[in-house]
């Protein structure tokens, strides 16, 4: 199937890692997200155990948590010894409040307020991601209250060229993302951060997009970062520890798509970067990488119990879901790929075409167009697959209806990582 943890068993149920979908979906009820932690492991120990093999021991991997950002997950990171990248404060509140030790955290935004410079200093974050100078003052002067010195490292935009690179949206320079290099304003924010008391300049980052299958514009960054690092060291005489790649590696979604060899991928890039190093005459940075989708994605499915069929004759057929954009608003937002199964009758033939179509009072709550499906019929178990990014992270309230739960499954065992919502949560803060 897709990924190797899915497989179908003797009564023709969807499994994943190992595990009966459809007595999970009897035991917990739908929507049901259900994660492998074996998988988010081994995705995990592939970047750590590639990015120490070819960048060195000090070179570590940072789960990019607005993937998947939850208690359980910082603690896997943890004892799998990985940093974090961090958004906001809800999820440095998160992270704190799972044990994570936030010193391997790196704290991004590019609008941090003035509260979240002051709760992530007072929490002791590692590092922050600078995105703009007016910020830069704010976290300078609540270092210098605290009679701190503050690590920072600036986020710059490559411009990585998008029309050759479709998927690289986030890296341009008119991204409201970052500080240009090619503008010159780069140049400014270093002399500037230079000056600061209370700040130390670590390093610089860039991310350059996500969902890219291809090696090309990651090399292509990593060579404007590097050629940066040198301009930088002649000019002001400071060399950078820290070069931050970002995240971005694709993820197979659908047959169609590779899978990528993260390894592989890894190796290649780190080949570049070392060649470039060495032409530069600069010493190796610290290389750190943010992965978030690669890491939790092919860990999850969703499992929804069918409502029904519609079928238009001459027009289309539509299947219903207890679930849709509350709970995945992927599709409607970017019209994503997903790949859909019947999981409770995985052997019978796929032909009757049709959208599968959420419950929200919004037509646009489709979760996928021209699927293939055994014809389903109420009660029936419905599957999404590659779920575990931006799913739960992204999910809402709308239409009053409650997130799911999410279980895991460790050693053949499963477990709640996230309860079902009830009504009463739905009412909690309604004066
Ligand atoms: C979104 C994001 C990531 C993670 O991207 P993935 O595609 O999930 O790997 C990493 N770093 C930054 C700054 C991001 O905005």
């Amino acid at each position: 199937m897709l990924h190797e943890n899915l497989s179908v068993n003797e009564k023709g149920h969807l499994c994943i890692a190992g595990s009966d979908t459809v007595e999970l979906a009897n035991r917990y009820g739908t929507p049901l997200m259900v994660m492998d932690e074996g998988r988010i492991r081994r995705n995990m120990r592939i970047y750590k155990d590639a990015m120490k093999k070819y960048f060195g021991e000090s070179s570590y991997p940072l789960f990019a948590s607005k993937s998947f950002s939850c208690k359980y997950i910082y603690r896997v990171a943890k004892e799998e010894n990985t940093g974090i990248d961090l958004v906001s404060s809800g999820e440095l509140y998160t992270a704190v409040s799972a044990g994570f030790d936030v010193k391997r955290s790196f704290l991004h935004g590019n609008n941090k307020t003035d509260a979240d410079i002051k709760y992530a200093i007072d929490s002791g974050v590692g590092y922050f991601v600078v995105d703009n100078l007016t910020e830069l003052d704010r976290i300078d002067e609540a270092a210098k209250e605290k009679g701190i010195i503050q690590s920072v490292i600036l986020r710059l935009t490559p411009g990585v060229d998008p029309h050759t690179h479709a998927a690289v949206v986030t890296g341009r320079i008119d991204s409201k993302f970052g500080i240009a290099i090619e503008t010159g304003q780069a140049d400014t924010a270093v002399e500037y951060v230079l000056k600061k008391e209370n700040v130390r300049l670590c390093g610089f980052h860039c991310h350059i997009g996500s969902q890219i299958f291809d090696i090309k514009p990651f090399c292509d960054a990593a060579e404007i970062m590097i050629k940066y690092i040198s301009h930088v060291k002649e000019v002001f005489d400071y060399e950078i520890e820290i070069l931050n790649l970002g995240g971005g590696f694709g993820v197979r979604y659908i047959d169609s798509q590779p899978e990528l060899d993260y390894e592989e991928f890894i190796r290649l890039i780190s080949i570049f970067i070392h060649n470039e190093v060495k032409r530069s005459g600069i010493k190796l940075p610290t290389v750190v990488m943010e992965p978030g989708r690669s890491i939790v994605a092919d860990s999850c499915l969703t499992l929804y119990t069918v409502g029904g069929t519609k079928e238009i004759p001459g027009f289309k057929n539509y299947v219903s879901v207890d679930g849709g954009m509350p709970d995945n608003p992927r599709y409607a937002l970017y019209q994503s790929d997903y790949t859909v199964c019947l999981a409770s009758d995985m052997n019978r033939e796929a032909d009757f075409e049709c959208t599968v179509a959420g419950r929200c009072c919004e037509s646009g709550d489709l979760l996928q167009e021209n699927v293939l499906l055994p014809k389903p019929v109420r009660g029936d178990i419905l599957s999404v697959l590659v779920t575990g990014a931006y799913n739960y992270s992204m999910a809402s309230n709308y239409n009053r209806i409650p997130r799911p739960a999410v279980v895991g499954i460790a050693d053949s065992k499963d477990f709640v990582i996230i309860k079902r919502e009830t009504f009463e949560d739905l009412i909690r803060n309604d004066m």
